[in-house]
């Protein structure tokens, strides 16, 4: 029999695969990474630019990868310099993409913009994809994680004690647990009998390196007779929107020219001639989310577990997340040091949250449809964004800002990521992934909690003037117990439910 215990296939390796590689491996755990392209598709597939909302950013930020974010948008900011780009008079949405490279926006909302005053005070990074997955590429090297290219996952078998991938060349290789970080046409999902419920395409998206014979012309147009032209959000490139109310006929054939200067015609109204189309992609608003994240062995993260329209520009985000809530947890199940139960609460934590995106998108995708009544509306929304409350409202649900794991729990910080206040101290402690024991009054009863424990690292920082004398984080940022006096009440619950601590364990009688 295949020693397994420990053993982790991680199928797909694109952001999220990647991060969540890197949580296994700083978990305890051996992740494999099998990856079917040869690692230089990352490039091609890299249309558009991605925002790494706040949420996210303060996610990388705990393993200290802030400065690698920084390095990336200065790169990408210097060479949308080199390309001339600037923002015209009137181009709402480039004006929007400009104010997040600044860090002057949160991002925005069906393209009404929404400023830095919004939601937490996490910072927005933006730049392509292909370089946010090399900051995350080389982080993951440096743990050291197995990463195989050109091994395609054909079919998956969950055989109760461990799982068995099967690759295109023949192989199969044994695990404990398997991960389908394949994407949206995540072959794990299928395979593995995951239902995925939704609704269907109502729009066709493309996104085309190309260029105009007079480029002069080319413009950004977000209210167009049929929808939207984006002309200078990368230079270069070109992305259309279309509400014809079925989505992309054709996935896999070419784009040509006249397909895109048709479908520029047609959303913006803009008569056009592409004088060259080097290479192209289709994208629609099918919006879907399996039922569940897990089946037995077998859970799902990113695309694979959801897909929803990439306005609004969330779902690598969502990913993220996924990978930075599921990572520690299946790291400790892996490794027999936790019981399976700390394996559902990725389901009951990451399910509802990834349930909200899908309705937010499906929103923005109604706020840019054509028609004097989405006009009307968006009118309306502009006024209430200008009430700060609303504004707050909706750069929290954009930048991930809202969520709450715990909305039921008697203490407010339970559940949410860590507040600003203690970030600066976590991003200190926590970039080996352990969990974190804040101390601020010198307690005792909570530093004995934890003794000898090589799961939880405990760091007394006298803290006059705050609201809690303690406080417990997981490794990915959320508050798990605050303690409000010297005592440590509810503490070894708190390390029993979420890193099944053996002392504290056993004082607690579990
Ligand atoms: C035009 C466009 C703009 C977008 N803009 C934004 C944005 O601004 N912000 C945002 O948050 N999101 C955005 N997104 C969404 C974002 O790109 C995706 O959500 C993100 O790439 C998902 O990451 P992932 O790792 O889950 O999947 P992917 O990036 O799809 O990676 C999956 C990986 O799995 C590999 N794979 C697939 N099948 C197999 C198999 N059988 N065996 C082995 N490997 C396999 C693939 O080769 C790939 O490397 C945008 C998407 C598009 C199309």
């Amino acid at each position: 029999m295949v020693e397994v215990l420990g053993r982790v296939t991680v199928v797909g390796g694109g952001p999220v695969g990647l991060l969540l590689a890197g949580e296994l491996r700083l978990g305890g755990a051996q992740p494999l990474v099998l990856e079917a392209s040869d690692g230089t598709e990352r490039y091609t597939r890299s249309f558009g630019q991605r925002a790494v909302n706040g949420r996210s950013a303060q996610t990388l930020a705990l393993r200290g990868l802030v400065p690698a974010l920084e390095a990336a948008q200065t790169a990408w900011a210097a060479q949308l310099a080199a390309a001339g780009q600037e923002t015209k008079e009137g181009d709402q949405l480039a004006h929007v993409l400009q104010m997040m490279r600044e860090g002057r926006s949160k991002g925005h909302f069906g393209g009404l913009p929404l400023g830095t005053g919004s939601g937490d005070s996490g910072r927005a990074y933006m730049m392509k994809q292909h370089m946010l997955e090399q900051v995350i590429a080389d982080w993951v090297a440096g743990l050291g994680v197995r990463i195989e290219t050109n091994a395609q996952v054909v079919a998956v078998h969950d055989e109760g004690t461990g799982v068995v991938a099967e690759l295109a060349d023949g192989r199969s290789l044994h695990a404990g647990y398997l991960v389908g970080c394949d994407g949206g046409r995540s072959t794990v999902r299928k395979k593995a009998g995951f239902a995925f419920p939704g609704t269907p395409p109502t729009m066709t998206g493309r996104v085309a390196a190309a260029q105009l014979s007079d480029q002069d012309t080319l413009a950004t147009v977000l209210r167009g007779p049929n929808g939207l032209v984006n002309g200078l959000m990368v230079p270069g490139e070109i992305t259309t929107v279309e509400f014809d109310g079925t989505g992309p006929t054709e996935r896999e054939a070419p784009m040509t020219p006249t397909e895109l200067a048709d479908s520029m015609l047609r959303a913006g109204g803009m008569k056009v001639t592409v004088a060259r189309l080097d290479s192209g992609t289709r994208f629609s608003d099918n919006t879907r989310q399996a039922d569940t994240y897990r089946r037995g062995r077998v859970l799902l993260a990113g695309d694979a577990a959801h897909v929803h329209s990439p306005i609004g520009g969330q779902g690598l985000n969502l990913g993220l997340q996924d990978a930075a809530n599921l990572g520690w947890k299946l790291a400790l199940v892996a490794t027999g040091r936790a019981p399976e139960r700390l394996l559902d609460t990725y389901t009951a934590e990451r399910h509802p949250i990834g349930a909200r995106v899908l309705r937010n998108t499906r929103a923005q995708v109604a706020l840019l449809r054509p028609g004097p009544q989405v006009d009307a509306l968006r009118e309306v929304l502009t006024e209430t964004l200008a009430i700060p409350a609303a504004h707050e409202y909706f750069g929290a649900l954009v930048s991930g800002a809202d969520v709450d794991y715990a909305p039921d729990s008697a203490q407010m910080l339970v559940g949410r990521f860590l507040p600003d206040a203690f970030q600066p101290l976590a991003v200190e402690h926590m970039g080996d992934g352990r969990f974190l024991l804040l101390d601020l009054v010198g307690s005792e009863g909570i530093r004995a909690a934890v003794d000898g424990s090589d799961r939880v690292r405990f760091v007394y920082c006298k803290m006059s003037g705050a609201d809690v004398t303690a406080l417990l984080v997981r490794p990915d940022g959320y508050v798990a117990w605050v303690g409000v006096d010297t005592e440590s009440a509810g503490l070894s619950e708190a390390l029993d439910q979420w890193c099944a601590l053996p002392s504290a364990r056993s004082s607690s009688g579990g």
